[in-house]
C-alpha cells in the first residue's frame, strides 16, 4: 500500500469519532490519527494540518461541515479557549453517555472481559443534577495585559497566555468579586503581576478554597517575593465581599522560574490560616498547601460507592493504599476494626493524621512511603501481623505498580475496592486481579468533572 504522508498545513477532511483525555476529537484521515480541538464525536469537518508525528498528528479545525448531533452552545464564552471545559459544548447527556461508553470499551478491549458479562457488572455512570458551580477550589494565574493593568483568569489550554474572565461558571459565583477585590488591592497600590518572561512582578496566583459544608473561605496570594504592601487593606477589601465566610488569607512566596504554581510555605495575614469543611462525615482542616477533593457532591457519592463496596461489619482490617489526606481511611474506620493508610506524599500523610485526631478516631494508622514498598512489609514472610481483609486502592492516573498488585494477591483480602481515575489502567490492572483469582463483581463510572473528558470508576473485587 502506498503510504500517505502528512505535511504541516495540509488541508484535510475528518470526521470525529472519539475524544482524547484531554478532550481533544479524535478522526482519521486516510487512516491516520488526527487530533483536534473543539470538535465532537460526530463532527465532520475541514482542518489543517499543524504538526505531525510518526503515530498521529494535530490539526486545527478551520469549519465544522456537518455537526454532531451532541454539539449545544456552550455557556462559557471563553470555554473554546480556556483549557479547563473541553467539553462544554457537548450536551450533558451526550457527556455523560461518551464516559460510560468509555470505560465500557476499556473493560472490553483492555480488560478482556467479554462484553457480556460487562453489560453484566457495569452500572449505570453517575452524573450530576447541575453539572455548574461544583468546583470548590480554583487558581487563578495573574498576568498583566496590554492595556498595562494587573488580569485574573485561566490559562489558554497548553499555553501560557491568561484568558481573562469574569466568571467561571464551574467556579463558585462569589470568586469573580474576590478575584476583582485582589486586582483592586494591586491597582491601588501599583502592584505588578508576574512575568514568566522576565521573572518580575509580584503576584503570580490567587488561590480561592471554598467549605462545601461549612461555607469557610480561603484565599491564598502566591507571590513572586517574601512580603507584599498594604496587607490590611487587602484584607479590608476581600472582607468587604465575604464578612462572615472570610476565614483565612494567607500569603504563599514562590520565586521559582518554573510552572509550579505553589510554594513551599505560606505565611498567614488574616484568620487562622485554615478552614475546616466536613464531607463524608468526617471534618478536615484544609491548609492553603493541603490536597482536598474538588468536586465534594459527586466526591460523597464515589466515596459512598466505596464504603458500600468495601461492605464493613466493624472488625474489619482495612489496607488503604494511595490514601492521600485519609479521607478514604476515615470515613472507613468508623465500621472498621483497624484501617492503615498509606500514602507517598508526607505533607498529606502529616494532615490525615492531624484529621484523625480532629475527628477522635482512633483505629487508623497512616504510613509516608510508596505503596509498592510499603505492602512488602506487610506480606506474611515480613511481618507476623495478621493480613488485611479489605484493600482499597485509589492510585494515580498511571495506575497501580504491577509488584503492588502481586503483593495485594499475595496478602489475599477477601475484597479489593479499586478507586480510578483512568479507565485504561483500571482495566489493565483488573486483567491482573481477574488472573490472580479475583472476580469483578460491580463498576460504577462517576463523573466528578463534568466538561472535561475524565471518569473516575468504582469497581469491587471479591475474592473466588
Ligand atoms: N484517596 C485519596 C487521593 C487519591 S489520589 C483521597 O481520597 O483524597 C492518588 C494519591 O496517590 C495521591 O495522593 C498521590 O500523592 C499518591 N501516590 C502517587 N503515587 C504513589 C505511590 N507510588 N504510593 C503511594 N501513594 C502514591
Amino acid at each position: 500500500m502506498e503510504e500517505i504522508i502528512f505535511r504541516k498545513n495540509d488541508e484535510i477532511t475528518l470526521t470525529i469519532e472519539d475524544i482524547s483525555d484531554d478532550g481533544s476529537g479524535i478522526g482519521k484521515s486516510d487512516g491516520f490519527i488526527f487530533f483536534v480541538k473543539n470538535t465532537l464525536p460526530g463532527d465532520t469537518i475541514r482542518a489543517k494540518v499543524m504538526k505531525v508525528t510518526k503515530s498521529y498528528g494535530f490539526a486545527r479545525c478551520m469549519e465544522v461541515i456537518k455537526e454532531s448531533g451532541g454539539r449545544c452552545k456552550a455557556r462559557c464564552k471563553v470555554s473554546e479557549k480556556c483549557g479547563g471545559c473541553s467539553l462544554q459544548n457537548y450536551r450533558y447527556e451526550e457527556q455523560l453517555k461518551f464516559k460510560f461508553n468509555k470505560v465500557k470499551n476499556d473493560l472490553i478491549r483492555i480488560g478482556g472481559i467479554n462484553a457480556e458479562e460487562v453489560e453484566k457488572i457495569l452500572q449505570p455512570i453517575v452524573g450530576m443534577e447541575d453539572p455548574y458551580r461544583y468546583r470548590n477550589k480554583a487558581q487563578y494565574p495573574v498576568r498583566m495585559g496590554k492595556d498595562g493593568k494587573p488580569h485574573a483568569g485561566f490559562f489558554a489550554g497548553h499555553t501560557h497566555s491568561v484568558i481573562e474572565t469574569d466568571d467561571c461558571l464551574i467556579e463558585p459565583e462569589v470568586n469573580s468579586k474576590l478575584l476583582n477585590a485582589v486586582i483592586s488591592w494591586m491597582n491601588k497600590n501599583h502592584i505588578k503581576a508576574y512575568d514568566e518572561e522576565t521573572g518580575k512582578g509580584l503576584v503570580r496566583h490567587v488561590l480561592i478554597r471554598h467549605g462545601f459544608t461549612s461555607h469557610e473561605c480561603q484565599v491564598n496570594l502566591v507571590i513572586n517575593g517574601s512580603k507584599i504592601p498594604d496587607e490590611e487593606g487587602l484584607v479590608r477589601l476581600l472582607k468587604e465581599v465575604m464578612p462572615e465566610d472570610l476565614k483565612s488569607v494567607t500569603v504563599c512566596p514562590n520565586t521559582r522560574r518554573d510552572n509550579v504554581i505553589l510554594g513551599d510555605s505560606y505565611r498567614v495575614i488574616f484568620g487562622e490560616g485554615y478552614i475546616i469543611d466536613t464531607l463524608v462525615g468526617i471534618s478536615f482542616k484544609i491548609s492553603p498547601l493541603s490536597f482536598y477533593q474538588v468536586n465534594p457532591v459527586q466526591t460523597e457519592r464515589l466515596y459512598g460507592l466505596a464504603r458500600d463496596s468495601a461492605c464493613l461489619t466493624g472488625e474489619e482490617r482495612v489496607l488503604d493504599l494511595y490514601c492521600g489526606i485519609g479521607t478514604i481511611s476515615l470515613m472507613l474506620a468508623a465500621r472498621a476494626g483497624h484501617v492503615t493508610g498509606v500514602e507517598i506524599v508526607d505533607r498529606a500523610i502529616k494532615d490525615a493524621k492531624e484529621n484523625a485526631k480532629l475527628n477522635g478516631i482512633g483505629n487508623a494508622k497512616f504510613i509516608t512511603g510508596a505503596a509498592e514498598d510499603i505492602i512488602q512489609s506487610m506480606l506474611p514472610e515480613n511481618t507476623t501481623e495478621p493480613a488485611p481483609d479489605v484493600v482499597v486502592v485509589d492510585p494515580p492516573r498511571k495506575g497501580c505498580a504491577e509488584s503492588c498488585i502481586d503483593a495485594i494477591l499475595t496478602l489475599a483480602p477477601s475484597r479489593v475496592v479499586y478507586v480510578s481515575c483512568n479507565p485504561s489502567t483500571l482495566a489493565r490492572d483488573l486483567k491482573k486481579f481477574r488472573e490472580g483469582g479475583y472476580e469483578l463483581v460491580k463498576a460504577t463510572p462517576v463523573d466528578m468533572f463534568p466538561h472535561s473528558a475524565h471518569v473516575e470508576t468504582v469497581c469491587l473485587l471479591e475474592r473466588k
